[in-house]
C-alpha cells in the first residue's frame, strides 16, 4: 500500500479532494485505465495560459508526467514576469 492520494493536483501536489478550497475549481479527467487526474483550478488557468486552451486528456497527462517541468507548479517558480497576479 502505498500513501500516495489520487486527489492531489498533478501540478502542485495540492490536495484536491472534497471539502478542500481547491475542491469547486478543481478539473478531473478520467483515463482510458481507469486513473483519475486532477487539476487545481490555479494550475488549470496556467495550463490554459500554457497551451493557449483549454488542457484536454493528453495536456494533463503531459502534466501530471512532467509536473513543473511545465512551469504550472506556481508558487516562487518565477517566469520572470515579477508581477503578483494574486489570488
Ligand atoms: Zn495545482
Amino acid at each position: 500500500m502505498t500513501s500516495t492520494s489520487s486527489d492531489d493536483c498533478i501540478s502542485c501536489g495540492r490536495a484536491t479532494q472534497s471539502g478542500t478550497s481547491l475542491f469547486s475549481d478543481r478539473r478531473t479527467t478520467r483515463l482510458e485505465d481507469g486513473t483519475v487526474l486532477h487539476l487545481c483550478g490555479d494550475c488549470n488557468e496556467r495550463a490554459i495560459s500554457h497551451f493557449g486552451r483549454r488542457p484536454g486528456q493528453r495536456d494533463m497527462v503531459q502534466i501530471a508526467a512532467r509536473g513543473a517541468g511545465l512551469g504550472l507548479g506556481g508558487g516562487h517558480g518565477g517566469m520572470g514576469a515579477g508581477g503578483g497576479q494574486g489570488g
